[in-house]
């Protein structure tokens, strides 16, 4: 598959530029098995990298010039790396020279320049991360090229990526996305600790069961600035309390002194939304170490319900889901599944279901039919099978 695929994208990379690429470059997407915004906040997650992936076919210049295509998308970008800024190029190419800006700095070489060609394999805006594919596909290949980024390691190259959404694409992720798509362990789930920043892998000890993914198709503009707000809210919060993130919280506030005089309920009183916003992170980060001990002892069941109850805590605290991801989780969940819930930063988007390997297509038509009964556009389907994570193809 990525040979078929490297071989076709480098034929028509020499058709639009004239001249072979060094080599192509896969990063996959994820899907995120519970641990929502939380990242940003510190906290854990427990995403897996899944076996769609984006490509970059990719030829170093040493002029410092950026020329920048997509299969995707019906207008390139071409610029010196030197004039690469927040909104500049707007749109997509954002990703891709924002990686090249942030690294031309890191290597003090602003001859550092390229010419790529993408193909993204991970469906966009679904909620899987094609953006993180994306500036990682193409950080990969950039590292491997330029003499002068020889050993900066995957970690490393996290931080660029993040920069490069944060500060040219004005994307305010939070580093889950990046470092899943770069330090994925092949056939596992990935335990991400966002306060050092590491990572632990998870074995799926589940082999009646698998994950199937339900990309809703819908994309709701509200979003637009909702990740934002909620990462704000949470900033000041944690002012207000006094911690550098919500993370130094004692998750045990919550049940013993949450409401006691100058306690944490009361702190928070003056900021729009705080309260219910750090119960999730709090809720959240616990669900995921829970999730973990869960996969352990195989206790599907666990596994299941701690997925549903961070849908409702997405829902109903943290005001993150919208009807069309909580028709697909109810329908699932009618359907047998032990348990689901949205993944990613929501608003549309995709849901992630575990499904007893004998009723996929069952769970799967079940979704199907609830979205048909709304009259809404037919859901897509994928299976989640934890793969590697970025890497060379040739
Ligand atoms: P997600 O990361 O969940 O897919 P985002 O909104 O974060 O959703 O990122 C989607 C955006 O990433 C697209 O709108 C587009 O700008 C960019 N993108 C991702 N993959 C590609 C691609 N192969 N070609 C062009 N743009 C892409
Ligand atoms: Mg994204």
């Amino acid at each position: 598959m990525d040979t078929d695929v490297a071989d076709s994208l480098s034929t028509q990379f020499l058709d639009r530029f004239g001249d072979l690429p060094d080599g192509v470059w896969a990063a996959p997407g994820r899907v995120n098995l519970v641990g929502e915004h939380t990242d940003y906040n510190g906290g854990y997650a427990l995403p897996l990298a899944l076996p769609h992936r984006t490509y970059a076919a990719v030829r170093r210049r040493d002029d410092g010039l950026l020329r920048v295509a997509s299969l995707q998308a019906p207008h390139g970008w071409e610029g010196p790396v030197t004039t690469v800024r927040q909104g500049s190029p707007d749109g997509w190419a954002a990703y891709v020279a924002g990686v090249a800006s942030v690294l031309a700095e890191r290597a003090g070489a602003a001859e550092v320049g390229m010419d790529v060609l993408v193909d993204g394999h991970v469906p966009l805006g679904a909620g899987l991360s094609s953006s993180a594919a994306l500036s990682c596909s193409a950080g990969l290949a950039l590292r491997d090229l330029v003499p002068q980024l020889d050993g900066l390691s995957e970690a490393e190259l996290v931080g660029v990526c993040v920069r490069a959404e944060n500060e040219v694409a004005g994307a305010a992720t939070g580093g889950m996305d990046q470092t899943v798509s770069l330090r994925a362990v092949d056939e596992h789930l990935l335990l991400l600790d966002a306060r050092d920043r590491s990572v632990v892998p998870v074995a799926w000890t589940l082999p009646d069961h698998e994950l199937l993914v339900v990309d809703t198709r819908v994309h709701h503009a509200l979003g637009d600035g909702q990740y934002e707000r909620r990462r704000r809210t949470c900033e000041e919060a944690a002012a207000a309390l006094g911690v550098g993130s919500l993370r130094e919280l004692d998750p045990e506030v919550l049940d013993r002194d949450w409401e006691r005089p100058a306690g944490p309920a009361r702190v928070l009183h003056g900021i729009p939304d705080a309260l219910p916003r750090v119960r999730h992170v709090l809720t959240e980060n616990e669900r995921v170490l829970d999730l973990v001990a869960a996969l352990r002892e195989q206790d599907v069941a666990r596994v299941g319900s701690l997925m549903t109850a961070s849908h409702a805590s997405l829902r109903d605290d943290y005001e993150v889901s919208c009807p069309e991801l909580d028709l697909t989780v109810e329908a699932a969940l009618g359907a047998g599944a032990p348990g689901a819930r949205m993944t990613g930063g929501g608003f549309g988007g995709s849901a992630v279901v575990l499904v007893a390997r004998t009723e996929v297509e069952q769970v799967a038509e079940s979704v199907a039919q609830a979205f048909a009964r709304e009259g809404l556009d037919a859901p897509a389907f994928l299976h989640a099978v934890p793969g590697p994570p970025a890497h060379r193809v040739r």
